[in-house]
């Protein structure tokens, strides 16, 4: 049996995990944060980090320190749909600029956040068992690298661990707006493949790929395909992750100069929201609520998850609101955020090409930097696609494109 008990214990270290565990310590609470791992490592995932999740890392006083890793921003998205491409500046004025940073630097930048705000993290510990007294959890049961099993007991246990979640499968959370794996995607590090603060988003039929600069001056190129393709193509990622550059022939020329620095990695998921509470515990990032990689919101999502349940968790252990009332609060803000940008990116992992209509409004942006700018954010996280797609809004990006174009004809 460990000696203390905690006011809560996270298990998972990663995007969502050690943020979560250190807002609660800076909170003075006695946290303790558990992750099989041990940092730095990888983990299966790219890592496109929005201007949102920046400006949380700003906010916690921590981007200065993923600044100075050499990472460099990025100020310009770029969708190339094959006839035209639109580019546009994906950040706001409190953060302009996106990072790609690799996981092994910012899982690990995240990790020395919370310990050094109090926060007790015990790498290589494995959670085997979510221990529940009366149907509610009161903490865990595991074990380090070659150490005995012990039980630490906790006022709350946050499940942040991933979209297989433990702690989830040991709670049974209600879960819906389930969708099975749409999109299967293969990555690789690139040398030679300059991209000039840019991130270059590829949409052809049945195929996509997006490429990022990030560390050590390598590339990102992730490259994807229906999941009905999954078994078949998986016997050749590379034959078949080389023939989608094939789709869009001046990059498949960038491609030709470039050398693949590391193994191919990818995977497939599906696509959910989990209640993210219930007596005794909290569920943050995937493991309350997945979706495809497609739109690439994971990291930034868990942040908000971080600060909205570390939130409600100390309101509910200051006596001004129920854990309740708290967290259903912290599960409806949760839901309300993302579910428009979970419907998006749902439909975009299909890979079919946009509806008609919206092949026709993102023909009417080509050439209007301020929708541009919109659409660009829109994809970042910045704006919900519901106020983008608005009536009022996309009646105004018709209304320009139909100026420009019969502006030379009052010209002559
Ligand atoms: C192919 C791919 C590409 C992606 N690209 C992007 C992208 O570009 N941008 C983006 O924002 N998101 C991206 N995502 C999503 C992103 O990876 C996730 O949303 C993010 O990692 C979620 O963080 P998390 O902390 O919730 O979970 P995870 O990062 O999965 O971390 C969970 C942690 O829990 C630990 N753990 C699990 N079980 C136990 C246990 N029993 N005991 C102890 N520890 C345990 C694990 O070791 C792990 O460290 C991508 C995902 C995939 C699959």
């Amino acid at each position: 049996m460990g000696q203390d008990h905690y006011d809560v214990i996270v298990v998972g270290a990663r995007c969502a995990g050690s943020p979560t565990a250190m807002l609660l310590a800076r909170k003075g609470y006695k946290v303790l944060v558990v992750d099989r791992a041990t940092f730095p490592s990888d983990t299966l995932s790219t890592h496109i980090l929005h201007p949102p999740g920046v400006e949380a890392m700003q906010r916690w006083g921590l981007l200065d320190r993923l600044v100075a890793t050499g990472c460099p921003p990025i100020g310009t998205y770029t969708f190339d749909f094959g006839p035209f491409a639109l580019s546009g500046a994906p950040g706001t004025e409190a953060a302009p600029v996106a990072y790609c940073p690799r996981r092994t630097v910012l899982d690990k930048l995240l990790v020395d956040a919370a310990s050094e705000a109090g926060a007790e993290v015990r790498e290589a510990f494995t959670v085997q068992e979510i221990v529940v007294e009366d149907d509610r959890v009161v903490g865990i049961r595991g074990r380090g690298k070659g150490g005995a099993t012990v039980t630490e007991r906790a006022g709350v246990v946050i499940g942040a661990d991933g979209r297989n979640s433990f702690v989830a499968r040991a709670v049974h959370p209600q879960q819906y707006n389930e969708k099975p794996q749409l999109l299967s995607g293969y990555y690789s590090y690139w040398s030679g493949l300059p991209m000039d603060g840019r991130l270059e988003i590829y949409t052809r039929p049945d195929r996509g790929f997006a490429v990022a600069p990030t560390h050590d001056d390598l590339t990102l190129v992730i490259a994807g395909w229906p999941f009905d393709e999954h078994e078949a193509n998986k016997h050749d990622i590379e034959g078949n992750y080389l023939k989608v550059f094939d789709l869009a022939p001046e990059f498949a020329e960038r491609m030709g100069g470039a050398k693949r620095e590391a193994r191919f990695a990818g995977t497939a998921v599906p696509n959910f929201f989990r209640r993210p509470y219930g007596p005794g515990w909290a569920l943050v990032g995937d493991a309350g609520y997945n979706k495809d990689f497609i739109t690439a919101q994971g990291i930034l999502d868990a942040f908000r998850d971080a600060e909205l349940c570390a939130t409600a968790l100390d309101q509910s252990f200051a006596g001004a609101r129920s854990f309740d009332e708290a967290m259903a609060g912290y599960q409806s803000t949760r839901d309300e955020h993302v579910l428009p940008m979970f419907e998006l990116t749902c439909q975009l992992a299909t890979l079919e090409p946009p509806p008609p209509e919206l092949q026709q409004l993102l023909a009417a942006m080509h050439g209007n930097q301020e929708a541009m700018d919109g659409f660009a954010r829109v994809n970042a996280g910045v704006t919900s696609p519901a106020e983008f797609f608005a009536e009022e809004n996309v009646g105004r990006i018709f209304a320009a494109a139909q100026e420009r174009s019969a502006a030379p004809a009052r010209a002559g």
